[in-house]
């Protein structure tokens, strides 16, 4: 998953952030919401994602269920951006758009494709 990192959030992109949000492990952003709030984790935090579906009167995904970002950016969590599909669509949807190799087929994530040696024509 190189490349990937490689481009950062704009800084117009970034005052949208409201405080209290922060970006999870995953790259998805969290925000406060309190214990209480049936969204949140033990800590009191929720994905933003799942608020903004929630709170459009959506249901909320349920097992094998994902929200995908329609634009991979997962820090743009407009309601727009998102999209609900079960996670065997995801993933096939992912692995699609990632690069392979047009002679192996392998995933290219950069380094390997790099190490690969030359091919002779
Ligand atoms: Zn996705």
């Amino acid at each position: 998953m190189r490349g990937k990192h490689g481009h950062h959030v704009t800084a117009s992109r970034q005052h949208r952030w409201k405080p209290g949000s922060r970006v999870g492990s995953t790259g998805h952003v969290k925000v406060r919401v309190g214990r209480s709030h049936p969204l949140a984790d033990p800590n009191g935090w929720a994905y933003e994602h799942l608020v903004v579906w929630c709170a459009a009167g959506r249901p909320r995904p349920g097992r094998g269920e994902v929200l995908h970002h329609l634009n991979e950016d997962k820090t743009d969590n407009r309601i727009e951006n998102l999209h609900l599909m079960t996670k065997s669509e995801h993933n096939a949807l992912h692995l699609r758009n990632r690069p392979r190799c047009p002679e192996t087929g392998r995933l290219l994530d950069g380094v390997e494709h790099n190490a690969l040696p030359e091919v002779r024509s």
